[in-house]
């Protein structure tokens, strides 16, 4: 078997997660949202935030300032960004591996967030491209999401690599034929990865 290209999620494994449950839970209490007002208007507008088709900028005016609040979008967009911290030793293994491997994410994330994401840990030295959910209009664990990655990068799915934290995410990879990684620490990875010629 030759794997040909390697495939990234980025949020909980390059990356501590971007808007996630803790993120937002966070976030929340920080500025002192009612959480269940919070998480049903979340519910409604995340998808299409995720999928490119809704600006952070909307997605906040009806999920945070639909009412008047004592802080401003940039505040709770700041709050937002700082959530994001580097996982060094992962992102540190996937920089060597870069250098002899084509790589790309292939990632949930909204549009604004997901820039921010890879333009601060600089992302982008060792990814491709960024099949990212925003772009492609379509969402992990959609097998469709993984067909148009696949065919973006011109390999079959037997000659790539899903690398993920989400067991779901691991088990759409592989239900389109792509080899998968549950990702669940940088220590593991290696091992994981030479078992499929990866090194
Ligand atoms: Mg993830």
């Amino acid at each position: 078997m030759t794997i040909k290209a390697l495939f990234w999620d980025i949020g909980g494994v390059l990356l501590t997660n971007g808007w996630d449950r803790e993120q937002r839970a966070d976030v929340v209490a920080r500025f002192g949202l009612e959480p269940e007002d919070f998480a049903e208007r979340h519910k409604l507008a995340v998808p299409e935030l995720e999928r490119g088709r809704m600006t952070l900028a909307e997605y906040l005016e009806q999920v945070v300032f639909h009412t008047p609040r004592p802080f401003t979008p940039e505040d709770f967009r700041a709050a937002m960004e700082a959530q994001s911290q580097p996982r060094e030793e992962t992102l540190a293994l996937a920089r060597e591996l870069g250098e002899r491997h084509r790589m790309y994410s292939l990632n949930n994330e909204g549009h604004d967030l997901n820039e921010y994401r890879i333009r601060t840990y600089r992302l982008g030295e060792f990814l491709l491209a960024f099949f990212t959910s925003c772009s492609l209009g379509l969402l992990k664990p959609n097998p469709a999401m993984y067909r148009l990655g696949l065919s973006l990068a011109q390999v079959r799915p037997e000659e790539a690599v899903m690398i993920d934290d989400r067991p779901q995410n691991v088990e759409a990879a592989r239900s389109v034929g792509m080899h998968a990684v549950r990702y669940e620490n940088a220590a593991g990875l290696p091992e994981a990865l030479a078992a499929l010629g990866v090194r």
